[in-house]
């Protein structure tokens, strides 16, 4: 399972099967040139590795928290100490400019560290209250791990995204294995490599690359749980593979995230927030900006502002914003566009001729129909649609008339926690973009069409185990309920305690 990597392009086919159909390669998407040349795992392949993992987890679950702690500690030293040899990797595998990727590996290795240093208190066991009914009893939880966890993760955030996964899971015991995104599999394999210097000769983190048929075989394999990240369409087929083995599943899908301004907020700052939210990476962000409603009082003052923060904003090698990655996605971008355009949405910035054949101009459009898939549906580039609504309760109601609910953002001097805790999603940020993806306490993922599960945070730690209560007697039971010697005066006694306990009509306070 070595990677061969090799400079120079020929005529290179884009992630797609080599004429030998058991390479392919990953390309450069500003240059289309080739990165690297990869195996494609077969079905045999992503056996074997779930194996080794299986055996591997039998050693790595032995461990302590704080072995295994240890261990997650070092290797993110590792991955902090060669931050620039990872984000130049990331660079050229999809295209993002150095300083986003070295942003986007920084939270990651944050969240590592968190793991490392909290899944003992989540998951170690903890004692609980019996309750007066069984009073005799002794109560404990704990998590334990479930053994093997296969995580399939998307190109955007090639580092971020599957960490999300990977070191909750590693943390709560289990062993992994991963298969990135085509578009990125040398950073997958990065993964893997560094993580075997730390835990040498013992197959905790393996990478296995390929395409769907690689996924899916990895869907299929005997694992105890399989995260995946990417979009809806493929996250419906993990589904269904899994569910051949009852295996349970994470989906983390898309999103059509709004940022809301009301008319109280400050205007600079939401302006500045949302172009970021909207175009940094692209606008290759599962919980980027793709849609801002501003209360019309501000409206005007908002779409200047952001108009004039926009004005020296470009996509091209060396500017702040990269390539499209995948360059399927370039038809999509301009049939979402044209779709708004073609209804009546007003072009400020950008448009249909901003979409270029691997980089899209920033795009932004005022009074989009709600009906045009510029709103509708997630488009993955660096366009935002902005609306005018006549008050909050109509920003909320836009914002939730939608399938997806990943996170959002809110401006408001005053209502912003009103308006947040009313939102249809997994995460919103009040006076700030995407600041939730940063905080290794919150759990991240979202509802509805953006799939369900969490990663990060004790929810993070919970999702990769599975609950185990134990009862410990402490003395004879002053009732004897479970024996077959029970006899009536028993019986009596316990309606008369159910009596005392719940017969009454007390309320909460
Ligand atoms: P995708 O669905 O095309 O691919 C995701 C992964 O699934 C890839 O590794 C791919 O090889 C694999 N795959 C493809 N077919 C498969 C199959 N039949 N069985 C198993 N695996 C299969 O998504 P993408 O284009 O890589 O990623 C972009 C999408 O990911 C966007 O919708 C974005 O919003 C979403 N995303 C979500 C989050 C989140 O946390 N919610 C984070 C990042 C990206």
């Amino acid at each position: 399972m070595t990677a061969t990597v090799e400079s120079t392009s020929t005529t290179p086919v884009a992630n797609a099967p080599g004429p030998d159909r058991e390479t392919f390669t990953s390309l450069d998407p500003a240059t289309g040139d080739i990165v690297g040349t990869h195996p494609i795992h077969t079905k045999a392949d992503v056996d074997d590795a779930v194996a080794r993992a299986r055996e591997a987890a039998a050693w790595w679950g032995a461990l302590s928290f704080k072995e295994r702690g240890e261990y997650l500690l070092t290797w993110r030293s590792v991955i902090t100490r060669r931050i620039a040899q990872l984000s130049e990797l990331s660079h050229r595998e999809t295209g993002k400019p150095h300083g986003d990727a070295i942003l986007e590996i920084g939270i990651a290795i944050d969240h590592i560290a968190w793991a490392a240093k909290h899944a003992e208190k989540v998951l170690g066991q903890q004692k609980v209250s019996s309750g007066l009914v069984m009073a005799n009893q002794s109560a404990y939880v704990q998590y334990n791990a479930l053994g093997v966890v296969g995580v399939i993760g998307p190109w955007n955030y090639p580092v971020f995204t599957p960490l999300g996964s990977i070191a909750y899971a590693l943390a709560a015991g289990n062993t992994v294995v991963f298969k990135p995104s085509e578009y990125t599999p040398g950073v997958g394999r990065w993964l893997a490599d560094t993580f075997s210097e730390v835990v040498a000769g013992r197959p905790v983190l393996q990478t296995v690359t390929g395409l769907g048929e690689t996924g899916n075989a990895l869907c299929v394999a005997d694992v105890d749980k399989l995260a995946f990240t990417g979009s809806g369409r493929t996250g419906r087929k993990v589904m269904a593979a899994c569910a051949e083995n009852l295996t349970p599943v994470i989906i983390e899908a898309g999103g059509k995230d709004s940022l809301i301004v009301d008319e109280d907020a400050d205007v600079k700052a939401a302006a500045e927030a949302a172009l970021w939210g909207g175009m940094s990476n692209a606008g290759q962000t599962c919980i980027g900006t793709e849609r801002v409603y501003v209360h019309e009082r501000v409206f005007d003052e908002f779409v200047r502002e952001i108009t004039e923060q926009a004005k020296d904003l470009k996509a091209a090698p060396g500017e702040k914003l990269g390539p499209a990655t995948m360059p399927s996605q370039l038809d999509i971008i301009r049939s979402h566009v044209q779709d708004a355009v073609d209804k009546g949405a007003n072009v400020v910035m950008g448009g249909p001729t901003a979409i270029g054949e691997r980089f899209v101009q920033p795009t932004i459009l005022t009074h989009v129909p709600e009906d045009s898939t510029e709103i509708t549906e997630e488009t993955f580039g660096p366009t935002l649609a902005i609306n005018p609504v006549k008050d909050m309760d109509e920003a909320i109601a836009l914002t939730n008339a939608t399938a997806y609910g990943l996170a959002g953002a809110v401006f408001s001097a005053k209502r912003g926690m009103e308006i947040a805790q009313q939102i249809r999603s997994g995460m919103t940020s009040i006076n700030s973009v995407i600041a939730f993806a940063g905080v290794p306490t919150l759990p991240f993922g979202g509802v509805g069409e953006s799939g369900f599960g969490r990663i990060h945070g004790p929810d993070g730690l919970k999702e990769f185990t599975y609950a185990k209560a134990i009862t410990k007697q402490k003395f004879k039971p002053v009732l004897a309920l479970t024996t077959f010697a029970r006899d009536a005066a028993t019986e009596k006694r316990l309606v008369t305690l159910l009596n005392v306990l719940h017969g009454g009509s007390k309320t909460l306070k």
